[in-house]
């Protein structure tokens, strides 16, 4: 290896003296020579401290000045802001998008800390929405990205209205039946989505464009795949290193399609399993029979498939009520003689009735802990917010 005996100027950040590390003459005379050339051009799409601000990102070649213009003008989506989702919105927002929505319908605990790099121990502490606390985070990341926080549970219901207006969609979901919403959704608009998973070390992400690839529904309903991840993140866990691959290859295809290099997309499953180092992306045939991308069908949009009340994680369900405002003062007043620990903030009100915890939502939705029954979360909802 050749040592360079000089400091290697754009990684440096001002004011350090740390030496760095050696790097090939090769890749120091390309550096050097795309500094050169980018940085003398005139950009007159962004101001100054813009162009300081992605400097190194229209440095790359694969998006340069033209792409990250693109980029700045493009709206994407991201559903589900846990461990993936919070990843990619964070790499998203420093690349400069310039619209994104981030939907999510949880709040932050203490166990989301070791891999969701956004929220912090005082967003659990006041057990923020994940929307909402990843919005204020990111707001103070870049402040030149609109970004939008929704509370709120993708359902057949709402999808289409809380999906629109972006070119872009991306799974930071952590179940097939909203994965298969999005797909519908993005199959029926003929917009791309992203496919992300991960549990325990392994991960797989794939960017479906109806039309161009196969769609989510190619891939698990015809039997070219298994479902692959039917275990989930509360049975077996999970490693925040691939949370923070699979998202930084699906920010990636993100990145090419917004930057308008859409033929630069894998158009393959990506797969990874860091524990034991194995990787592989395989080519998916769109199924000619498909119900979503060729034969139109819905389901999962029609809501045919969407149950009142979901499994959430372990040993916790979701209450999918109608959609209806709460007065969650007024409900923290009629509680606090009936429960334990009533505590409420301005997005949702936490309750204890020994074993179980309940979180009501203000759109009417609820999380309980402690049970795995429907029937015993349906009489909960029904005794304590209201039939
Ligand atoms: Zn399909």
């Amino acid at each position: 290896m050749v040592q360079l005996d000089f400091m290697f100027p754009f990684a440096q950040t001002k004011g350090s003296t740390a030496a760095l590390p050696a790097l090939s003459p090769l890749a120091l005379s390309c550096s050097l020579t795309g500094a050169s050339v980018a940085l003398a051009g005139t950009m007159p799409f962004v101001n100054d401290s813009l162009q300081e601000k992605y400097s190194r990102q229209m440095l790359f070649a694969g998006i340069g000045p033209e792409g990250q213009q693109q980029l700045l003008a493009s709206h994407a989506a991201i559903v589900g802001c846990g461990a993936i989702g919070a990843a990619a919105a964070n790499l998203l927002v420093r690349a400069g998008v310039g619209y994104l929505r981030i939907i999510d319908r949880d709040f932050v605990e203490p166990s989301n800390l070791q891999r969701q790099t956004l929220f912090d121990e005082s967003d659990a502490l006041n057990v923020l929405p994940k929307a909402v606390a990843a919005e204020r985070k990111l707001r103070s990341i870049n402040s030149s990205v609109a970004i939008e926080g929704v509370v709120a549970d993708l359902t057949p219901h709402n999808a289409e209205s809380l999906l629109d207006g972006v070119e872009l969609l991306l799974d930071g979901t952590d179940n097939f039946e909203t994965r298969f919403l999005i797909n519908d959704v993005a199959v029926k608009s003929g917009r791309p989505w992203i496919y992300a998973a991960a549990v325990a070390s392994y991960g797989l992400t794939m960017a479906m464009r109806p039309g161009a690839t196969a769609c989510l529904a190619c891939l698990l309903e015809s039997g070219t795949a298994t479902q692959g991840l039917e275990e989930t993140c509360d049975t077996i866990g999970v490693i925040g290193p691939i949370v923070n691959l699979i998202s930084s290859v699906q920010v990636a295809e993100a990145l090419k399609f917004l930057s308008g290099q859409p033929e630069a997309l894998l158009g393959r499953l990506f797969s990874c399993d860091i524990w034991t180092g194995r990787m592989q992306s395989i080519g998916v045939a769109r199924h000619p029979e498909c119900r979503a991308c060729s034969r139109r069908d819905f389901t999962y949009l029609s809501g045919q498939v969407q149950p009142r009340i979901t499994m959430c994680g372990r040993d916790s369900v979701q209450i999918h009520e109608r959609a209806r405002a709460l007065d969650l003062g007024a409900l923290h007043t009629r509680l606090k003689p009936l429960a334990d620990d009533v505590r409420q903030n301005g997005f949702l009100l936490r309750f204890r009735i020994a074993p179980y915890e309940m979180t009501v939502f203000a759109d009417g939705r609820a999380i309980l802990k402690g049970t795995k029954d429907p029937a015993v979360a349906r009489s909960l909802y029904a005794r304590y917010i209201g039939a």
